[in-house]
């Protein structure tokens, strides 16, 4: 208690320092997190089908991480590694938890909110939460001061894209999702959220997001913006419809970097932009059935679902003025997991405001974020790639051993017009890819580098013993508990 209280002390003083580019005070942070967008969708990427100024504008005044990954290729597990630190399966999470989840975080893990809030920073999500939908699994349990925002996906509901095609009558359409809510804290304001809805959630977020900034402009906050879009189904709104010329995920893509601009420009106009730290990432790649409703992996193998690099890699772009190196572009293997301990490191964080005494699987990226020297700073030795408990891969350097495992590919035609089309399951071998001569994950070398493959399969060994590997059936000595609902709901 009197460690927070010194951290509000702290923090606000820090609040009324010059405001220069060489602010010293621990920084707002904001943290915009799309869902599902490609690694190829941004300018700054390399797309060219649609614009995206204002996230180019951040990268090129920031850094860019060009080899940065999702703990896993899914919403639920992807957005428990950011705010926990951890691998999602070292706290008990996996895949997309639907309405009426009975797990969530355990109340023990202290999530960036609850590290934030314990230094005085206001708190806030704008967006979708997607880690479990009892109340007390809510954000709002989890060091959110506010919300406004979707429980879960925006697909889970009655117009599923699976199966608005059936019958309304039919009894597999019946038992499908529930109506749709839409919170406010820890109430529900819309029970029945509509397509025209659904349509206003970008922006409904940014408006949420700028009206926080403003009420905040006098003490340091957390800022957490985890879009609904560009998960299917597709929405945008009426000013956004057809400006891309380039389709509905184009218009979508737009409007998401409306709403960074927008938000850049409100800490701008409140005198905040130097003294605030922006993130922006995707919790996976693009969901590929979907075809033209989907993203584009800007090349990489496979994606949303799968531990291939279309799958785990996501634009990252990092911004501070006068503290993260500008105009960077970085190539270092960086994860979602690491957000946790740098932000500890940025803003000063003591330990025991953090989930590191836990134990956290993340690194502190701060030293080559500040410098953007690879070589000056040790980054990430190595990257685990799970899918629920799975371990899929593990990359060491320019290294990644694929471990067996079956994955989804396109079966056929990927689908169109928000209809996805089918899958398929086949079968990784043993395969390993040089990354920085092969991203695409194209040539197998596995049989001319037998001595990396010897050496990574120890590296995975050391790893299953620590957190265990449901394909090799290890229970691991270090995976935690999640969170429970107890009563029945
Ligand atoms: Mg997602």
């Amino acid at each position: 208690m009197l460690l927070a209280l010194m951290g509000v002390v702290l923090a606000g003083c820090a609040s009324n320092g010059p405001r220069t580019a060489s602010f010293q005070g621990p920084p707002n942070i904001v943290i915009i997190f799309a869902d599902d967008m490609g690694y190829g969708d941004l300018g700054c990427y390399g797309q060219t089908g649609w614009r995206t100024p204002n996230l180019d504008r951040l990268a090129s005044e920031g850094a860019r991480l060009t080899n940065f990954y999702v703990a896993q290729a899914v919403c639920s597990a992807s957005r428990a590694g950011l705010l926990t630190g951890c691998y999602p399966n070292r706290i008990g999470l996996a895949g997309a938890l639907g309405p009426g989840s009975r797990v969530g975080i355990a109340a023990g893990e202290k999530t960036i909110a609850e590290m934030c809030r314990d230094r005085g920073y206001a708190t806030a999500i704008f967006g979708k939460w997607h880690l479990g939908d009892a109340p007390e699994m809510l954000p709002t349990r989890h060091g959110f001061d506010e919300w406004f925002g979707l429980p879960y996906s925006n697909d889970m509901w009655p117009l599923h894209p699976d199966l608005v095609k059936l019958p309304a009558e039919s009894e597999q359409r019946k038992r499908g999702y529930p109506a749709l809510p839409l919170y406010e804290n820890e109430r529900i304001v819309d029970a029945e959220v509509t397509a025209e809805d659904q349509a206003t959630l970008t922006k409904r977020y940014t408006e949420h997001a700028c009206d926080f900034i403003a009420r905040n402009a006098e003490r340091p906050f957390f800022l957490y913006v985890p879009h609904s879009m560009p998960h299917v189904p597709l929405f945008v709104s009426g000013e956004f419809a057809g400006r891309s010329g380039a389709g509905l995920y184009g218009d979508v893509i737009e409007e998401i970097d409306w709403s960074v601009g927008r938000i850049v420009e409100e800490l701008e106009r409140r005198g905040l932009r130097e003294r605030t730290l922006v993130i922006f990432a995707s919790d996976n790649g693009p969901w590929l059935s979907y075809g033209d409703h989907a993203g584009t992996t800007g090349g990489l193998r496979e994606g949303k679902g799968t531990s291939w690099e279309g799958g785990v890699r996501v634009p990252f772009i990092v911004n501070w003025p006068g503290h993260v190196a500008s105009g960077k572009t970085i190539d270092a293997p960086a994860m979602t997991i690491d957000v946790l301990p740098t932000l500890a490191s940025a803003t000063g964080a003591a330990r025991g405001h953090t989930n590191m005494d836990m134990g956290v699987d993340g690194v502190d990226l701060w030293p080559l974020l500040t410098s953007g020297d690879e070589t000056a700073t040790e980054s990430r030795a190595l990257a685990f790639y799970y899918n629920a408990n799975d371990l899929e891969a593990v990359r060491r350097g320019r290294w990644k051993l694929v471990l067996p495992h079956s994955y989804r590919t396109l079966a056929g035609r990927a689908g169109s017009g928000g209809a996805p089309g089918p899958y398929k399951q086949v079968k990784s071998g043993l395969e390993l890819y040089d990354l920085v001569a092969d991203p695409h994950e194209t040539r197998d070398l596995a049989a001319d580098r037998p001595e990396i493959v010897e050496a990574m399969s120890r590296d995975v060994e050391e790893f299953r013993r620590d957190l265990g590997d449901n394909l090799t059936k290890r229970v691991g000595e270090h995976r935690r508990e999640p969170g429970r609902v107890e009563e029945k709901r």
